[in-house]
């Protein structure tokens, strides 16, 4: 792994999570977390959190199943249900945890699974470990999934499953099309917003409110660990569906529920985004998503060659500038990338000092 570049550590950053972090000492321009609304700090959260301390603890001390379900919890996937609109909610200890989760028990071996080829890790290992058929499409490649559909009418299920805003490219699905595509052959379509919710949408439900196409969907994945500002993942969709998962879900049953501590500042970050200041928060996000021509606050910069993408970031933190090399086996090998990632806590001159930056240093 050494030889090929590959090889991985962890940097400790010394203060918490924003704009600027310490990193070894010192302190750098962070553009680097998923952060996208500057919630991960927040004091409204910190208080939500504290107080929840002092009220339920820190563990939850069992599985939601056992004895681990403690108020909060019904108290967040309420709102969780009620900010995307649907007839309920399950909240799961990560985002990671909801894809394996809901993957494994709604697929088995009479299923199909088709993956758009740059899914996350999460749902490709939910997939692997579900024993389902697994048929994979080029990104966006839509006449390829067509293809696949028509080839998949024996099995029991066919389920579509895709990220809405992909996590390390930043692109956004075509979602009207792949429903119109599940609509033509009857199958159930799996969104995973975790980079989307909070970010997209009038109301900031997702990618799915943005291209209204909601009612359509059948399961829905998110996580509270990005613009929330939190850790946890959950899944919306039926009553029926969150009955089937509380049952079936294996990531659920057998582990400790989430600290209700994170329930309530979840909840708390998640009526944020629903009121007049998260919709303000959000254009503020906006406007350095603009300022850097992305299409999300995630702006992959493709180097190819691992070393060179691993040289720039160098440099860039050399200049004061944090921004990730991204490697195979999260990209394809010959796509390391910068992953630039912008939050609402920066300010205009953040992203101009980037830009500015980032032109010296890349030519
Ligand atoms: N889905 C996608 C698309 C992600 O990018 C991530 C996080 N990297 C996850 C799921 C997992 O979420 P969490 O970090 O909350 O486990």
């Amino acid at each position: 792994m050494q030889a090929a570049g590959l090889s991985r550590h962890f940097r400790d950053l010394n203060s918490a999570q924003g704009p600027r972090v310490s990193l070894n000492g010192r302190t750098v321009l962070n553009l680097s977390s998923n952060d996208y609304l500057g919630l991960a700090n927040d004091p409204l959260l910190k208080e939500s959190a504290a107080a929840a301390v002092a009220q339920w603890g820190v563990g939850a001390g069992a599985s939601r199943l056992v004895c681990g379900n403690l108020a909060p919890y019904q108290h967040l996937e309420g709102t969780l249900a009620r900010f995307k609109r649907k007839e309920a909610a399950l909240v799961f200890s990560s985002g990671y945890a909801a894809n394996v989760g809901a993957i494994t028990a709604l697929a088995g071996k009479e299923d199909v699974l088709i993956l758009d080829k740059l899914d996350h890790a999460s749902i490709i290992d939910g997939a692997r470990q579900s024993g389902a058929a697994i048929r994979v499409y080029p990104h966006f490649n839509l006449r390829k999934l067509e293809e696949i559909l028509q080839q998949s009418q024996s099995y029991r299920r066919r389920f579509i499953i895709t990220e809405t805003v992909f996590s390390m490219d930043g692109d956004l699905a075509p979602l009207p099309a792949i429903v119109a595509l599940k609509e033509k052959y009857a199958a159930w379509l799996m969104l995973d917003e975790a980079h989307a919710t909070g970010v997209f949408g009038n109301h900031r439900r997702g990618l799915a409110e943005q291209f209204g196409v909601e009612d359509k969907i059948e399961i829905t994945v998110g996580t509270l660990s990005k613009a929330l500002g939190c850790a946890g993942g959950f899944v919306v969709g039926s009553q029926p569906l969150i009955d089937f998962l509380r049952n079936r879900a294996r990531s659920l049953i057998y582990s400790t529920a989430l600290p209700p501590a994170i329930c309530s500042a979840a909840a708390t970050a998640v009526e944020f985004v629903m009121s007049a200041a998260g919709a303000q928060r959000r254009d503020q996000l906006w406007d350095h998503v603009r300022a850097l021509g992305a299409q999300s606050p995630i702006h992959p910069i493709i180097v190819g060659a691992e070393r060179a993408a691993v040289e720039l970031s160098e440099r860039l933190l050399g200049a004061g500038i944090f921004v990730p090399a991204i490697r195979y086996p999260t990209v394809p090998k010959g796509k390391a990338r910068l992953r630039v990632t912008v939050s609402a806590a920066h300010t205009p001159t953040d992203v101009q000092q980037f830009l500015k930056v980032y032109a010296t240093y890349a030519r």
